[in-house]
């Protein structure tokens, strides 16, 4: 089903929001009658495709319960056990946050329904941002991650790959984006990020769209740039691609477009020589009318130094969507990054919720325990609360729980809206306490404010519960950065330890009574040399992660990325006393 314009995509959102409860009975009925033969649902429905025998028998699950059925189809069996329609592959989840990419199994059927999600998605950006009477193209950063063939002879890739092998989505490649493909599967990331950029830099005047799937990759690129753009505006200049790229695929791509351009060199290196890079984006594009990229979740801590390089242009968040399957979309790009709501579509998976407890905001009742793990219907969400995302899709998940918390801001018409809490699965932890993505995130923020006097500020940063010695500790990892025009200033050890205590201070009450009665020694800061994150990306890529699909750790689980970090510490700072 084609979106037709995205005139007929915002009329499609219309129909669909409003009759959400119908469009969700619809889906789930497809599925299980679809589906209720497979070995996995025979051992629940018995062979019944009822709805509230689905409630009553299926189990919510987590991937490790489905584990072995993947295992078994990975390994060659029939996919039949889980799901009827054959599968073409498996998706590969990011595993940024658990630390093991998931497969998952993938139809012929999810290409179609990203077609039908991106033309939804693109809708209200093209309503709000872009003059469909205006020729331009999109710089969008894109990097396909390596296939790997599993046992059964099927490939696993990330659903961003799966996106960009898509015969649709490679006819639309010249005339829309400025990277070509060969740019986009080449297999070594700064490669391609050259060679994007450089396609993104050539085609300057026409572009009308800076971005990536997510915020970071955008500002990776950026920082990229401030290393690379005299090379960059050389090999414009002269019409020559730099020998530092070797891949061939790229070499080509660019051979059949490089000219020498002088002018457009000098332009670039005027713009990029200045002294201060506030707005360089706007710069460097003029024509450009937005960033996209999403900005929340994880993503919210590079809004401040991404709108600082955007010169005013607008960050755009479009979409909320996971392996597990498409959820949501934003129907008001332009509301501010912090403001950002996805509105469910009914029609990408049947979507349950489970109610969680926030601990810390007493307003949410919970009345029984009971009641407490009772899935409430897409359609049933009340405002104001917290859910956590379980979703039944098409391709073998029934009842799976994504990991992701969610909070009901509203309703389109009968769909609700919800903005992006948190990963579940990230909490810091050394005793009972449970300290969460959130909870870090504001205790962060209110700790760097402490930096601004000093001349700096923090860049990246990421947490780690130290248990080698008794009591645990929470240990942070800050990347610092000084401010424009504020060169050569010494970190002050005090204020260091004065941002620990701040940390403390903001964290939760469980945390501040522990670190009380000695259950949690003091927090420790330890300062990272600038290009240590970077490092880490750039470990997690070589591991399989692609670039667009990378998401920082809030919590490093594994040993070696901690070690990345550990090994460029240059300084190591405890907070002085206990916060109550
Ligand atoms: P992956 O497992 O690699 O498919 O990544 C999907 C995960 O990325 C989701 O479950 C979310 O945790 C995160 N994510 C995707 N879209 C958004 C968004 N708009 N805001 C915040 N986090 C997101």
């Amino acid at each position: 089903m084609a979106t037709n314009g995205y005139e007929g995509g915002l009329k499609m959102i219309e129909e669909l929001t409003t009759n959400a409860e119908q469009i969700q009975d619809e889906v789930l009925r497809e599925i299980l009658s679809r589906n209720a033969g497979t070995e996995y649902l025979r051992g629940f429905l018995h062979g019944q495709t009822d709805k509230q025998l689905f409630k009553k028998n299926v189990p919510i699950v987590t991937y490790e319960d489905l584990k072995p059925y993947i295992d078994r189809i990975v390994n060659g069996e029939t996919s039949d056990i889980l799901l009827a329609e054959p599968i073409t592959g498996f998706f590969l989840s990011s595993g940024t946050s658990a630390g093991q990419p998931k497969l998952m199994p993938v139809t012929a059927q999810v290409a179609k329904k990203w077609e039908l999600f991106r033309g939804l998605y693109e809708s209200p950006v093209i309503k709000h941002l872009v003059d469909i009477n205006q020729a331009g193209k999109r710089m969008e950063l894109m990097f396909a991650r390596p296939e790997v063939e599993t046992p059964s002879g099927l490939m696993a890739t990330s659903v961003t790959t799966s996106i960009f092998k898509g015969s649709g989505f490679r006819a639309s490649l010249p005339k829309l984006y400025t990277s070509p493909s060969e740019t986009i599967f080449c297999p070594d990331p700064n490669q391609s990020l050259y060679c994007q950029l450089l396609f993104g830099l050539i085609q300057r005047e026409e572009v009308v769209m800076i971005g990536s799937f997510f915020a970071s990759t955008v500002l990776r690129a950026i920082k990229f740039l401030e290393n690379h753009w005299q090379e960059l505006s050389y090999d414009i200049k002269t019409g020559r691609l730099s020998h530092q790229i070797t891949d061939s695929r790229c070499r080509n791509a660019a051979s059949l477009v490089m000219k020498p351009n002088p002018e457009q060199a000098d332009l670039i290196e005027n713009i990029c020589n200045c002294k201060s890079w506030d707005g360089i984006i706007r710069k460097l594009w003029p024509k450009a009318r937005y960033i996209a990229g999403i900005c929340t979740g994880v993503m919210r801590q590079y809004t401040a130094e991404l709108e600082f390089y955007s010169g005013g242009l607008p960050l755009v968040s479009s979409l909320y969507a996971s392996s597990e399957a498409f959820c949501g979309i934003n129907i008001e790009p332009l509301c501010k990054p912090s403001d950002v709501s996805y509105t469910f579509l009914p029609n990408m998976a049947y979507f349950e919720f489970l109610p969680v407890k926030n601990e810390r905001d007493e307003s949410i009742e919970m009345k029984s325990n009971d009641e407490d793990t009772e899935l409430v219907d897409l359609v049933n969400v009340k405002p104001g609360r917290c859910y956590e995302l379980v979703v039944t899709n098409s391709t073998g998940l029934y009842r799976y729980k994504v990991g992701d918390v969610l909070m009901v801001s509203g309703f389109h018409n009968n769909a609700p809206q919800f903005q992006f809490v948190e990963r579940k699965s990230v909490v810091l932890s050394v005793d009972m306490e449970k300290t969460s993505e959130t909870d870090l995130f504001k205790a962060v923020t209110e700790a760097k404010a402490l930096l601004n006097p000093l001349g700096f500020i923090l860049t990246e940063y990421t947490s780690y519960a130290d248990t080698s010695s008794v009591p645990g500790h929470y240990v942070l990892f800050w990347e610092l950065k000084e401010k424009e025009g504020e060169h050569c200033k010494e970190l002050d050890p005090k204020i260091m330890v004065e941002c620990c205590f701040r940390i403390e201070e903001s964290l939760h009450y469980t945390y501040k009574i522990y670190r009380k009665r000695n259950i949690i020694a003091a927090l420790e800061i330890r300062v990272v040399k600038q290009g240590s994150f970077e490092a880490l990306m750039d470990y997690c890529v070589s591991k399989g992660t692609s670039l667009s699909q990378y998401k920082k750790p809030s919590c490093i689980k594994s040993e070696e990325a901690l070690n990345i970090l550990d090994s460029r510490v240059t300084g190591k700072y405890f907070s002085p006393k206990s916060p109550l």
